[in-house]
């Protein structure tokens, strides 16, 4: 598996409209760069708010005119099962391309590719199964509520892991019956365009599924504002979800929102450690540090922290970083230069406020060029520091210590943020109590972070707003109709027989 190889399956990036792969109207085109040495892939069609346009113009017809929304579930699960298969053929160059695109070591994204795959398959057996609800009102009313496909949905998307958050989003969107314009990162479109591929052989008719490469500020903006766009699905950073609300809010649309974490991992001293580290590495340092629940905060009880920091220490500096195409690889660069420079900002800053770097804070010396930034923990943190309440999205891990069971839960909640929480005890009441105290919208106890499609996916607080995952992904996607239906002649109140 080879840089060279994974160059074999890259194209100058299309807009993917009405079934047809086209240039942007304007003729605009951007540079997607390789994170492992900042030299250019190739270059994508810079979609504006007239491509925006017409995409969302394809998806109304196929929405409006099209067989889509009124096939049955049955039908519709045909297709998509379809790009499952599809999907899983083209393993290799999905996860060769993300790897190449993003920076992620290649042994990541092919687990990444299987569970975008999977994603097909599960909501295509949840349409079939999604049902509505009935409300006898004993021999008076039949009342019964129905989901529907509420429109065109508008998906917008961030690198971190685009394959896999695109397909979490199209699956379930294209599953209930509406059509969709996706607008992926601009610094990571290439496996987008290669799902494009797959959607356009698994024989979806034409407008059903749009992609529109190109700059948030223009064409993501563009999607927004579309008074055409029903529904809107987000993914990124806390500050875009702000601004895309505002924008949307004049054409008053559905929002799902899945922002920015700051993640805590809790350990209590009687917890299994062993357990505790290993899970505290891999939230905190798979996906090159750029995930949204990365446990990005550890708390560990004043009784074990000296040993844990050590323990911590050691296995840090042995993380593998570099070329993300070698299997060994634990830890390949971040995505651009931009958000290298921000990252390595951080670093700064907790030196400004007294943390230590007590592990890492360079870039490899293996790795002159690229994104790359050794695996790091920052000692010393304390409540408050800027590092301990920002999102980091890099690999970089702060570490605090806390005394009892109250400053744990107070320090965990302190931060604006409420993703994801991992808490890691041996005393079944206190996990259950802290999980209830928590302040995000996903806990895991004793566990590392994995999830079951089924289950709710979402954050509170400044991560986000509503849930999506299993049936919640339908509540987003459709709309519930009630039908309330007399069974006799009703007894009516009268109006307006006053002079009879
Ligand atoms: P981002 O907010 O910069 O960009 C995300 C997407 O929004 C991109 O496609 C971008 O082009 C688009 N965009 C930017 N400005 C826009 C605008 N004004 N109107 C419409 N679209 C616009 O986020 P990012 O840097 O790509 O991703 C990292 C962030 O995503 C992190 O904060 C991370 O925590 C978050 N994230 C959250 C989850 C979750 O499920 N909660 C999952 C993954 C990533």
């Amino acid at each position: 598996m080879t840089e060279e190889r994974a160059r074999s399956y890259v194209r100058e990036v299309p807009l993917y409209i009405g079934g047809e792969f086209v240039e942007a109207g304007a003729g605009g085109r951007f540079v997607t760069l390789n994170p492992s040495s900042n030299t250019p892939i190739t270059t994508v069609a810079e979609g504006t708010t007239a491509d925006i346009d017409r995409a969302v113009q394809a998806a109304r017809r196929a929405f409006d005119e099209g067989s889509w929304p009124r096939m049955t579930g049955a039908e519709r699960a045909r297709y998509l099962r379809r790009v499952a298969d599809l999907m899983e053929e083209d393993q290799e160059a999905l996860s060769l391309l993300e790897t190449l695109d993003c920076g992620i070591p290649i042994a990541q994204t092919r687990g990444q590719v299987a569970r975008a795959a999977e994603n097909f398959r599960f909501f295509a057996d949840m349409a079939q199964h999604m049902t509505g609800e009935t409300y006898p009102v004993e021999g008076r009313y039949l009342n019964y509520s129905m989901l529907q496909p509420v429109g065109v949905a508008g998906l917008i998307t961030p690198w971190n892991t685009p394959l896999m958050l695109e397909c979490w989003k199209i699956a379930p969107c294209l599953a209930a019956g509406n059509t969709a314009v996706l607008k992926p990162a601009e610094w990571s479109p290439l496996t987008a365009d290669r799902l494009a591929a797959i959607i356009d052989r698994a024989g979806l008719p034409a407008g059903v599924f749009n992609v529109v490469h190109g700059y948030g500020e223009t064409a993501g903006a563009a999607l927004v504002a579309h008074p055409g766009v029903r529904l809107l699905s987000f993914t990124g950073e806390t500050e875009t979800g702000r601004t895309i609300m505002r924008n949307g809010a004049q054409t008053l649309k559905r929002f799902s929102m899945e922002l920015g974490g700051k993640s805590p991992v809790i350990v209590f001293a009687d917890a299994d450690l062993d357990q505790a580290l290993d899970a505290a590495l891999f939230g905190m340092f798979t996906l090159n540090g750029e995930r949204c629940t990365a446990g990005s905060r550890v708390l560990v009880e004043a009784s074990v922290a000296a040993e844990f920091e050590e323990r911590l220490k050691a296995r840090i500096a042995a993380i593998r970083t570099g070329d993300p195409f070698s299997p060994d690889t634990e830890l390949g660069p971040l995505i651009h230069p931009e958000h290298h420079a921000r990252v390595m900002g951080y670093l700064d800053i907790a030196r400004e406020e007294g943390a230590t770097i007590a592990v890492g804070g360079r870039r490899p010396p293996a790795c002159p060029d690229g994104n790359y930034l050794e695996a790091t923990l920052l000692a010393g943190v304390k409540p408050g520091m800027r590092v301990e309440q920002e999102e980091i999205f890099g690999p970089v891990l702060s570490l605090l210590s806390f005394a009892d069971e109250e400053a744990a839960v107070r320090i965990a909640n302190d931060v604006r943020y409420g993703l994801a929480a991992y808490i890691w005890t041996r005393d079944v009441s206190r996990a259950h109590n802290v999980a209830a105290r928590m302040e995000a919208g996903m806990v895991w106890v004793n566990s590392p972070n994995v999830r079951d499609l089924r289950t709710p996916f979402g954050g509170s607080k400044d991560s986000g707003i509503g849930r999506e995952g299993g049936h919640y992904s339908f509540e987003f996607y459709c709309e519930r109709k009630s039908v309330q239906v007399a069974l006799q002649a009703p007894p009516i109140p009268v109006v307006g027989r006053m002079g009879d």
